[in-house]
This record gives structure tokens, C-alpha cells and sequence, in this order.
């Protein structure tokens, strides 16, 4: 059962709730046309003020009562928009920044899709409408009642309307789906442009960027357009429609109690019951936009939400850092080519593996899946003889230090980003630093550790973000530490305090995973693993690779690999 089946199981008494009280309310509701009827059909002949006094008394405690259960469904239909909230955000935020990391995919349409649906369930032209509308054929069933005619005009109003709510459907929904994919567009090809905004600047590329932009973003907007000139006809011809008939009606009841078939009350009560019959389908025509992209925004989540999420990994032993790899394969989302051709190799733990290769050899995708950024396609990557992906993520998470090679921090203070927003004593977090040799960096800039860094905060230079970066991956003395191209922008002092926070991890006993580029930093490796083209080409004992690589050393540095 998916998580969205069973939530709306799980708010089915609410469900039934807003469906009894809207079968109530519009009952109730029907105090007004049979007030009509009693006025003039009764009291006006009567000339009984008393009667009017009653009457007028019993319509309004009906109404009264008709307004007070519509709120008590708003209210319940506001705690159903809630609690979807509460049980999808979470989920929805982590599927984000899983596919942020997966597929380079930054958007954020899961969580917008979600307050599509929320207020799809609160707005007056959702969920409430869509209540509504089935009593338009009590209604009818009463008009037709009250006069065959009358009846009859009513039912083709109707069906007119609900002609003109198909076409709505028809018409609008592909231009707002296409207006929707074309600003999804536009907006990553934004991000794209704000990420490289310095070449843009320095190349003077503005014209091109902006048109490159609208290139996306025009599409959109003509759609947009058209879908909000199709959907606004169709409503002001639903409009008309709602109008002719209530003339029609009123025209109609005219001449029946003219040629006496029909009393006075009686038209007036045919012609209000009809009224609040047509509201909700006409609102649903008007509002057509918002009803399409409420049912996409719906579709999108019942897919995504299918899938069930990853269970609590396991909960193990503290973590010892054997590393294993088994015949791991890799492809990227999408694509049927390997990056990552079967790689088998073991590290044991405290010891320090270094990784060569020319670019685009697989060494960064060989780092996400040691740290379980990704899973592989086949084989399996252990720590400790589990795999990474059944770690529990927090014990993993504890245990594990990471670098990535292009280091972004995360919106929040240089303290959030070394500790990892654990709120952990300032003792560990300048521990952390100091080993990182990015303490005395850090009590330069202006608010020292409480400085804002990431999104909103202040610029740092690459080497600066790979330092604190650094300190983050070495906080917590974890038992297994991935560095991809640690020191690709230290100068020699920041790589020799590199070096030596290294030795000083592998002393407590920590396993390394290094990629590097430069040989400095590797001459402490035990074990060197070669990568070309995904494949391991050579491992071992760091001087026996060595040796077998010198013939074919020039090779590999020329493809901008460097080893010791
Ligand atoms: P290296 O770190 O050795 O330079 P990478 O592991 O970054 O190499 O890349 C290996 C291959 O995987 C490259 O061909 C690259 O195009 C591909 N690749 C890397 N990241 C992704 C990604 N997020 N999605 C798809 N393909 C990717």
C-alpha cells in the first residue's frame, strides 16, 4: 500500500466527518427555498405576521446551523491539509536532497506539489466543490419536483456546464503542464547561470545568458497565457451560461404562474435552489487552472510517494573500518553505461588507501559509494562486513568523515558546519578545526566560529571552504575518512598540516580513502588502487603499485594523474 493510500485511510473518519456534514449543510440549506415558498405562498395570503416571525426565526437558526457546520468542514479539511504536512515533508525533503545528490537535480517541485495538494484541500474550488457537487443532482431531482419544466431548463443548464468543465480539462491542461515543464526549464538553467555567474561576467556573456534563459522561459509564459485566456473564457462563459438560465428560469416561472401552473414561491424557490446547485461546478470551471495543477501536483506525489521509503538501517557494533569492496558496478541515473566496472577490493581497517587515475576515471563515484551518497548498480560495498546502505545513517553518518571536491557549506555558522549542526561543545569543534589546521583561519574571519558561511553568508575562497570543509569530515575522530582531492586547493603548508592530520588519524586507527592527484600527500598511503576508464587497472602495497606503474607512469600523468 503506498504511503498516500494509507494516509488517506488513515483520515478517513475526517473524510466521512466532511462528507456528513456536507450532506447536513446542504439540507440545510434548503431552509431558504422553502422560506420562500411559505412567504409567498402563505403569509402574504395569510397577511399572519406571526407565521412571518416563526418562520423568519426557523430560516435563520437553519442557516445559522448551514454555516456552522461549513465551518466545522473548512476546520476539518484545515487538519487534514495539516497532516499532510506532518507525514509527507520530511519524506519529500529527503527525496529532494536525495536527488540533489543523485541527479544533480536541485528542484524543489515535491515539496511545491505539496502545498498544491494542501491547499487544493482547503481552497473553496477543491475538495469543498468537489463535496458540493453531488447534491446538484438532488437538487435537480427537487427543481423537477417542483415543475417539469423547470426541471428540464435546469438539466440542460447542467449539462451545458459540465460540458464546459470537460472542455476546460481538455483545453487548459496542456498549456499549464507545458507551461509548468517550460519553467522548470527556465529555473535550472537560472541556477545554472547564478552557479557559473563569474564566467558570465567574464566572458560578458550577459546578452547570451538572458537569452539563453528566455529561450526556456518564453514558451512558459505564452502557454501560461493561453491556458489563463482559454480557462478565463470558458468561466465567463460558464458566467453567461449560469445567467440565460436563471432568466430562464425566472422567465419560465413567470409565464407558469402567469397562466397559473406554478405559484409564486415556488419559482422563487425553483430559482434559488437552482442557483446553489450550479455554484460549485461553476467554480470549478473558474478556478480551472489551480484544479488542473492540483490533480498534476497530485499525480506527481502518488509516484513519488509509491516507492517505499529506505527502512531504519540497521543498528551495529561501533564501527572498526574494514572497507570492502565486491565486484561493484555502477551507472549513473539514466544512463546503461558503467562508470564503475567491477571493482573488488579490501582495506583493512587503520589503514590508508590512496586512489590515482586520470579524470573521469570513476574516483569521485568510488567516494559517494564508500560513503553511501549512492548505491551501486550490482556488488556490494561494506564496512564491517554490512553493507553501507544498511547502516543505520546517523551511526554511519557518526562514523564516517567525508570531503567532497567541490565543497559547498551549508547554510548556518562555521561551528553548525564542522559539528555538523549536533550543537556539540566547543572543545571538539576547534579539535576538529585545529587537526583541519583551519582554526587559525577561522578566528580570522569576522564573527570567528559564529561567522555564516554557505548560502547568505559570507564568500569564502575554495581553499577556506576545503578547510572547513575538512574539519566537518575530520569531526568526531570517525573510524573511516573519504578525502576526495583534499588539498586541490592548499598551498604547501595547508597539504604538510594536511599530511599530518592524516598520520595523526591513521594513528587512532582510523581507515583513509584518499584521491589525490598530487603525490605529496600519498606517500604515507599502505595501499594504492588505480582507476582508468571505471576499471581497477592495479592494487596493492603503495610501492609494489608503484613500481609496476613506472613504465607506464608518464602515461598516466600526462592524463593528469600524479603519484609519488
Ligand atoms: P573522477 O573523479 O575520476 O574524475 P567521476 O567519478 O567524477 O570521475 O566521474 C566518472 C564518470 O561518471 C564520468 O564519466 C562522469 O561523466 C560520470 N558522472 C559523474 N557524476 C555523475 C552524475 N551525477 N550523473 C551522471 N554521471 C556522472
Amino acid at each position: 500500500m503506498s504511503p498516500f493510500v494509507r494516509f488517506r485511510h488513515s483520515i478517513r473518519h475526517g473524510l466521512w466527518l466532511v462528507a456528513g456534514v456536507s450532506v447536513a449543510s446542504n439540507l440545510l440549506v434548503l431552509a431558504l427555498p422553502l422560506y420562500s415558498l411559505q412567504i409567498f405562498d402563505r403569509v402574504l395570503l395569510s397577511h399572519s405576521v406571526d407565521t412571518l416571525w416563526v418562520l423568519t426565526f426557523a430560516v435563520c437558526v437553519a442557516l445559522l446551523a448551514s454555516v456552522l457546520l461549513e465551518g466545522l468542514r473548512g476546520q476539518v479539511l484545515l487538519r487534514v491539509s495539516n497532516r499532510l504536512a506532518v507525514s509527507f515533508e520530511r519524506r519529500l525533503f529527503d527525496e529532494i536532497l536525495a536527488r540533489a545528490s543523485r541527479l544533480a537535480d536541485r528542484s524543489m517541485q515535491p515539496l511545491r506539489d505539496l502545498s498544491v495538494v494542501r491547499n487544493f484541500v482547503t481552497a473553496p474550488q477543491g475538495v469543498v466543490a468537489l463535496a458540493d457537487a453531488p447534491f446538484a443532482l438532488f437538487y435537480l431531482l427537487l427543481v423537477y419536483w417542483i415543475n417539469l419544466w423547470l426541471g428540464h431548463a435546469m438539466l440542460v443548464g447542467m449539462v451545458v456546464l459540465l460540458v464546459l468543465a470537460w472542455a476546460t480539462d481538455r483545453f487548459v491542461a496542456p498549456h499549464t503542464r507545458a507551461a509548468a515543464e517550460s519553467a522548470q526549464e527556465a529555473q535550472r538553467r537560472l541556477e545554472g547561470l547564478t552557479l557559473g555567474a563569474d564566467a558570465v561576467a567574464a566572458h560578458g556573456i550577459g546578452a547570451a545568458a538572458w537569452r539563453h534563459w528566455q529561450e526556456a522561459q518564453r514558451p512558459g509564459l505564452i502557454d501560461a497565457a493561453q491556458a489563463g485566456a482559454v480557462a478565463g473564457s470558458l468561466a465567463s462563459l460558464a458566467k453567461g451560461v449560469r445567467l440565460l438560465l436563471n432568466v430562464a428560469l425566472t422567465g419560465m416561472g413567470a409565464y407558469l404562474a402567469v397562466s397559473d401552473q406554478l405559484t409564486l414561491g415556488a419559482m422563487i424557490a425553483a430559482n434559488i435552489i437552482t442557483g446553489r446547485a450550479l455554484a460549485p461546478l461553476e467554480q470549478v470551471i473558474g478556478a480551472a487552472r489551480q484544479w488542473v495543477v492540483g490533480r498534476g501536483a497530485h499525480a506527481r506525489l502518488e509516484e513519488l510517494l509509491r516507492s517505499e521509503p529506505a527502512p531504519d538501517g540497521m543498528q551495529l557494533p561501533p564501527m572498526r573500518g574494514l572497507l570492502e569492496l565486491e565486484r561493484v558496478i555502477f551507472m549513473p541515473p539514466g544512463s546503461d553505461k558503467p562508470t564503475l566496472k567491477g571493482i573488488t577490493l579490501r582495506v583493512e581497517p587503520g589503514r590508508f588507501l590512496g586512489v590515482i587515475g586520470p579524470s573521469a576515471a570513476g574516483k569521485s563515484t568510488l567516494t559517494r559509494l564508500i560513503t553511501a551518497v549512492w548505491a551501486p548498480r550490482s556488488g556490494a560495498v561494506r564496512v564491517d562486513g554490512a553493507e553501507v546502505q544498511a547502516w543505520n545513517r546517523e551511526d554511519f553518518g557518526r562514523a564516517c568523515g567525508y570531503l567532497p571536491q567541490d565543497v559547498q557549506l551549508l547554510g548556518g555558522s562555521v561551528r553548525d558546519n564542522i559539528c555538523r549542526f549536533s550543537g556539540a561543545d566547543d572543545a571538539a569543534v576547534t579539535a576538529a578545526a585545529q587537526h583541519a589546521d583551519a582554526h587559525e583561519m577561522i578566528v580570522r574571519l569576522k564573527d570567528s566560529y559564529n561567522t555564516r558561511v554557505g548560502p547568505g553568508g559570507v564568500a569564502l575562497s575554495a581553499g577556506q571552504r576545503q578547510r572547513i570543509g575538512l574539519a566537518r569530515a575530520l569531526f568526531g575522530e570517525p573510524r573511516l575518512i573519504v578525502l576526495d582531492e583534499p588539498n586541490s586547493n592548499l598551498d604547501t603548508e595547508g597539504e604538510q598540516a594536511l599530511a599530518a592530520s592524516l598520520a595523526r588519524a591513521r594513528e587512532r586507527g582510523a581507515t583513509l580513502v584518499v584521491v589525490s592527484h598530487r603525490p605529496s600527500l600519498l606517500v604515507h598511503a599502505d595501499l594504492i588502487a588505480l582507476l582508468v576508464d571505471g576499471e581497477l587497472k592495479d592494487f596493492g602495497p603503495r610501492a609494489e603499485v608503484l613500481q609496476r606503474l613506472q613504465p607506464a607512469l608518464p602515461q598516466v600523468v600526462s592524463r593528469k594523474s600524479n603519484v609519488a
